[in-house]
């Protein structure tokens, strides 16, 4: 362990501390998060095309694992710089740096990209775009070794989410949408919870309690294989009912089976930090069954392998959740007047 390591350490313990203290006081979810405006089924949303993020999802895959040091991880992040350059979307680069298990320093970076800056009524909509590094799940321990190529975890979301921003372009949306991705939530070895969701513990840590919070916020997570299903996960249902609920009923209204009403248990995932440190309440699109490989499908069976490949993702379920998305953000009825971009 180098001394810069242990600086690094130290630095970070106490600004999370010093931060989670806060959060014990005021930044709890009735205190700091606005209501939820009253949602109802848009008369039209925008088309979304899963055709479109899937080149998206195939764009990131392209450029190998995107783990975090790598010259992967690197292009990358100057590939979401361009893109939402690109579409003129004001972007800010949360870059910080954190201990790794072997000594070295993880360069890590969150991009937060603001679609309407000007509305206070805004929608959180996160994403981790940060691979695993080592495909731990690989029975053979020479597989094992290689990181996750990150198809479904991480660049599917990831993939929706960017097509989203160009929708949103093209059509203003009635509230502000910030789009965070996500560093560094999958670094951790399983059961070493103090290693994953380093972005979103974080951003969490770092907001500026003076602002106001998001009114809630969406996160997705491996939402891309092509027979997905989206159960009604435990920490979102226990932080963020309504929430959970007003997205559920949405997808029913649109007609989106994937979203099924059985409830799964606790994912630890980005959301939690969001619920518990920044008090922004937060449910969790995740296609659960995949985590931990509990699914009786063997072709399913990939999660944290080096079978995690555009081949096991498909347009459909991107658009899917691309469509709810828009059915969200486009039947919120807000009291806020506001600037049209
Ligand atoms: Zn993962």
């Amino acid at each position: 362990m180098s001394t810069q390591h242990l600086v690094a350490t130290s630095i970070i313990t106490a600004v999370l501390s010093s931060m989670l203290l806060c959060s014990c006081r005021d930044n709890t979810p009735e205190n700091r998060t606005p209501m939820i405006p009253s949602y109802s089924v848009p008369a039209s949303i925008p088309s979304y095309s899963g055709d479109r993020a899937f080149a998206l999802l195939e764009r990131q895959v392209a450029f190998g694992p995107r783990v975090p040091g790598t010259e992967a991880h690197a292009d990358c992040l100057q590939f979401f710089r361009s893109f939402f350059d690109s579409l003129g979307i004001d972007t800010e680069l949360q870059s910080f740096e954190f201990p790794g298990y072997e000594g070295e320093t993880l360069p890590l970076t969150n991009v937060i990209a603001q679609i309407n800056p000007g509305a206070k009524q805004r929608i959180l909509l996160a994403a981790h775009w940060d691979s695993r590094p080592t495909a731990d799940r690989e029975p053979d321990p020479d597989r094992a070794l290689r990181p996750v190529p990150g198809a479904n975890d991480g660049a599917s979301a990831v993939a929706v989410l960017l097509h989203l921003a160009e929708v949103l372009v093209e059509h203003s949306p009635p509230v502000g949408v910030d789009i965070i991705l996500f560093d560094g939530e999958d670094y951790g070895r399983e059961g070493d919870e103090s290693m994953f969701c380093l972005g979103s513990k974080y951003y969490a840590a770092s907001l500026d309690p003076s602002h106001p919070l998001p009114m809630f916020g969406i996160l997705l997570d491996l939402v891309g294989d092509r027979e997905a299903v989206f159960p009604m996960e435990e920490f979102s249902r226990r932080y963020a009912s309504d929430v959970l609920t007003m997205v559920w009923d949405a997808a029913e209204q649109q007609g989106l089976t994937r979203f099924v009403r059985r409830s799964h248990s606790g994912i630890y995932d980005d959301h939690v930090p969001l619920n518990t440190v920044a008090g922004i309440k937060t449910i969790n699109i995740v296609d659960a069954e995949l985590v931990g490989q509990n699914t009786s499908d063997p072709r399913r069976q990939y999660w944290h392998t080096l079978d995690d490949l555009p081949s096991q993702c498909s347009p459909a379920p991107l658009s899917d959740v691309g469509q709810l998305l828009l059915s969200v953000i486009f039947g919120m009825h807000t009291t806020e007047h506001h600037e049209i971009q």
